[in-house]
């Protein structure tokens, strides 16, 4: 896994297998394509996408999900990100941002299958949202550092945005009487101003305890397998057996452990205010998506 503090360019972004707590949104809630019109026509689009999924190519699908982008990024004042399918992106990540390349990943094995359930069709909406979303967030601090009177190879430095980006961002400031000024410093000040080393070790510890965990229920699967073969086996005595059963309780409380050790990092990944911004739009567009699929159920 990449982790910010490795690749400036790439924001852990995400994981796809944890539930999390709900958002209450925040300062840009409502705002851009947080805007309920913006994210039920997303949800409509979306939704005809599915039913036209198994007559399109690849190429096609990706052309669609790059028009549903476009649009919301000229209805809301920013640069399109790129659809890209990378092959790197991670099984079980969906998509990510990157921003060195402005560019949306999509997972190609989602892409290149022939069908699209609607179920997963509400779980791209979302990670096309979420990961657009977080395009537009860049962009409103790039338009901040503008204001600031940052230069367009100073925004591209610091954010770690293409030139296009950093150009149409100096071509644009936001100054501190505009409406969505309170979000730009919002995410400013998570990113890269207050708030920033603790956001750091916040993704950096991310990584590390999903990986421990990782081990953890590899340790007590193993354990577990090892006691269940003996317990199968003619002639295991009582006192291999409770050795067995021994190390699986240890495993398990380990697991344990480290299971709730995640979940208090994770809450905080997804408390902070870029990401809560972001899962918020994020399911709302999911939420939009089953809303335009109607009340019958796949
Ligand atoms: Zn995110």
């Amino acid at each position: 896994m990449s982790h910010v503090e490795d690749y400036p360019g790439v924001v852990q972004c995400c994981p796809a297998a944890h539930g999390g707590p709900g958002s209450t949104g925040g300062p840009c809630r409502g705002q851009g394509m947080s805007a309920q019109p913006a994210i039920d026509a997303f949800g409509n689009d979306m939704a005809t996408l599915q039913k036209d999924w198994g007559t399109l190519t690849p190429a096609a699908r990706t052309a669609r999900l790059q028009s549903l982008v476009d649009t919301q990024a000229t209805n809301n004042n920013f640069p399109a990100p790129r659809i890209t399918t990378p092959s790197d992106l991670g099984p079980g990540r969906n998509g990510e941002l990157r921003f060195s390349g402005w560019q949306v990943a999509i997972n190609p094995g989602l892409m290149n299958a022939s069908t699209l359930s609607r179920q997963q069709a509400e779980q791209l909406g979302d990670t096309l949202y979420h990961e657009t979303r977080h395009a537009e967030q860049w962009f409103l601090m790039a338009r901040r550092d503008a204001d600031a009177g940052l230069t367009a190879p100073q925004i591209q430095s610091q954010l770690s945005v293409p030139p296009r980006v950093a150009q149409a961002a100096v071509a644009n400031p936001i100054p501190a009487t505009d409406a969505r000024r309170g979000c730009a410093d919002a995410m400013y000040n998570s990113v890269y101003g207050t708030n920033a080393a603790a956001r750091n070790a916040t993704l950096g510890d991310l990584g590390t305890k999903g990986a421990s965990l990782a081990s953890a229920n590899q340790a007590l699967a193993q354990a577990t397998a090892a006691r269940d073969t003996l317990a199968a086996t003619p002639g295991t005595t009582a006192q291999a057996l409770a050795g067995a059963n021994n190390l699986v309780n240890s495993t398990y409380a380990t697991a344990t452990a480290q299971y709730n050790s995640f979940q208090t990092t994770y809450a905080a990944y997804r408390a902070l205010p870029e990401e809560a911004d972001a899962w918020d739009a994020g399911t709302r567009a999911a939420a939009a998506v089953k809303s335009a699929f109607g009340p019958r159920g796949p």
